[in-house]
């Protein structure tokens, strides 16, 4: 038994429809699992979003079931939540639901509590996911994608040129590619950005697998738009491979497991010059205004993933035209 407060502890799942069908390179989902956790102490309570859950389904309801029985009582320090080695999702739920209520027992705003200055409002990027090819167009003008100052999109091996020629044919803003580890090579790479001359592209993302260590390397040297690493990045201190390798990191809560991390990632890319973008899973507006909380020198807001679903529950951000304010909550506010 540790010695810290008591706490009581719960995690709810919900599913969540989509307005439209979420496809990237490795699947294709209509609806989305959310799992919410809580944590109370009698007098206040903090919640933690869990979301992109990769972990085999049944592995998950083992873990949540392990934590249920364990953590009453037990689970108090966020440093300690880190020994559990849970997936970093789950992890990230457990602990900013802690950092959440942590932060409302000093009466402190999440920034003010992890030390950060938020830089709000913020500029989303809104990504289309991968499309049949004659269905750019209509999902362009179907969510008014035009409203946006940046666009990413999501291609995979099959025709990504041919999508991203379409998108650019009614879209001049910059645009962000997102492989999600199709391309195999540096060279298929470099053709590939080499077939969009003309647009304006801001970087790519992930363009290959984590291990093809080499190729990008060789890509990062040919390249002429930055290289970001995604997949590539989970929840491990920045090290000077990342440096070698890419040009930029995309952080994600859900990847880092705590808000600790995410920053102890973005403050040594930032220390090496290196381009930092702040993303996101398909998550609720919890997880999204957490995200919020540290955008203190991040470069590229990737934040969109709330705004895929067709009743969002918790109704903590809002958005025009890709602007990302706070509406007013004590915790998630700028003070
Ligand atoms: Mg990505």
């Amino acid at each position: 038994m540790q010695n810290g407060p008591m706490y009581k502890w719960s995690i709810q799942q919900v599913r969540l429809p989509l307005k439209f069908t979420w496809k990237i390179s490795k699947g294709e989902s209509s609806e989305k699992s959310l799992f919410f956790v809580k944590v109370e102490d009698g007098a206040r309570s903090g919640m933690g979003e869990v979301a992109g859950i990769t972990t085999d389904k049944q592995q998950f309801a083992n873990l949540i079931e392990q934590f249920n029985d364990f953590a009453d009582d037990h689970v108090s320090d966020i440093a300690e939540i880190r020994n559990y080695d849970l997936p970093p999702h789950l992890e990230f739920g457990i602990s900013s639901a802690l950092t959440h209520l942590e932060a409302e027992k000093k009466g402190h705003s999440l920034s003010r509590h992890l030390g950060v200055q938020p830089s709000l409002p913020i500029t989303t990027s809104f990504s289309l996911p991968i499309l049949p090819p004659d269905q750019t167009l209509d999902f362009f003008y179907k969510y008014n994608l035009d409203q946006y100052s940046v666009l990413k999109i999501k291609v995979s091996q099959d025709n990504p040129v041919q999508s991203c020629l379409q998108l650019a044919e009614v879209y001049k803003g910059p645009i962000r590619i997102d492989a999600n580890e199709a391309f195999q090579t540096h060279n298929e790479v470099l053709d590939f950005i080499g077939q969009l001359k003309g647009i304006d592209i801001q970087f790519v993302e992930q363009p290959m697998p984590r291990q093809k260590k080499k190729e990008y390397l060789k890509l990062k040297v040919a390249s002429p738009v930055p290289v970001l690493a995604d997949e590539s990045l989970q929840n491990q201190v920045l090290d000077e491979e990342f440096r070698e390798l890419f040009h930029g990191i995309n952080v994600k809560l859900m990847k880092a497991g705590s808000y600790q991390r995410a920053l102890q990632q973005i403050r040594q890319a930032k220390a090496w010059d290196m381009q930092v973008m702040l993303g996101c899973m398909v998550e609720s507006s919890l997880g999204i205004a957490g995200a919020m909380a540290i955008s203190q020198d991040v470069d590229y807001f990737d934040l969109d993933g709330f705004l895929y679903f067709k009743n969002e529950p918790h109704n903590l951000v809002t958005e025009n035209k890709g602007q990302l304010t706070y509406r007013q909550n004590p915790l998630f506010s700028v003070d």
